[in-house]
């Protein structure tokens, strides 16, 4: 415990130091995927902030705008922010949402199917209400949350194609995009099979959490994502994100 939290100050000392470099560096053009997952209740300021901070840096995007620009290899000539939830929290809905609504900024959230309704989990209705809103896009998180390495490609193929469906029957609308579980390259994901599966079945993108700006000429399906937590300090938020 005190070796992991020795780790974890070190970490923090090391990411505040290397952070200052960028202090008042211009931002790349490009697109920062934001992964976030959970925002528990008393956190939603330290969510407002990291927006508010990401709004001063750049513009928001939703992600249907974000993967057609990559699709277009458009040249992008400023920083852009694209924001996504992982696993459709109840917390996303409850305490996320009504800020990124305030605030008038898109989020795509990606959902498990075999768990929307379960304690903690969104519930069919929640993803419903929240479709109706433009500022939200949903996507596939498969339908069991399994390491995609571990499946066969006919078990990968089948938590694509069945989630896929469930949320294209509920939303009455196209499920375009899928989120891996986990998401590193090759310890939870295929690099060389899933992300062709997901184009096989019809997703248009396929997100991962390796991190990193996307810049013009990045090709799909494989999206960069940097997870942030609500306790990100803002020196790791300049590190990660700016
Ligand atoms: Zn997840």
């Amino acid at each position: 415990m005190v070796v992991a939290n020795l780790r974890q100050a070190g970490r923090a000392l090391a990411i505040g130091a290397l952070s200052l470099r960028k202090l008042g560096a211009k931002l790349q053009p490009g697109i920062r995927f934001v992964c976030y997952h959970d925002v528990l209740p008393g956190e939603t300021a330290s969510l407002e902030a990291q927006l508010l901070l990401m709004r001063e840096q750049g513009e928001f995007i939703d992600l249907d705008r974000a993967i057609g620009l990559m699709e277009a290899r458009s040249v992008l000539d400023r920083p852009l922010f694209t924001v996504t939830f992982d696993d459709g929290l109840v917390t996303t809905c409850g305490e996320a949402w009504p800020v990124f609504e305030r605030l008038g900024i898109p989020l795509s959230i990606f959902i498990i199917t075999s768990l929307v309704g379960q304690p903690g989990y969104m519930s069919w209705d929640d993803i419903a209400a929240m479709a109706k809103s433009p500022l939200v896009t949903f996507g596939s998180h498969t339908v069991n949350h399994r390491n995609l390495m571990s499946l066969s490609a006919d078990e990968v193929r089948l938590e694509l194609t069945q989630s896929k469906a469930e949320i294209e029957a509920a939303l009455n609308r196209r499920c375009d995009h899928f989120c891996c579980p986990w998401g590193r390259p090759d310890r939870d994901f295929r690099s060389d099979r899933d992300p062709q599966i997901a184009m096989e079945v019809g997703y248009r993108s396929f997100l991962t959490t390796q991190r990193g700006l996307t810049r013009t000429g990045d090709k799909l399906p494989l999206v960069k994502r940097d997870v942030i937590h609500m306790h990100s300090s803002r020196a790791e938020l300049r590190h990660f994100l700016f």
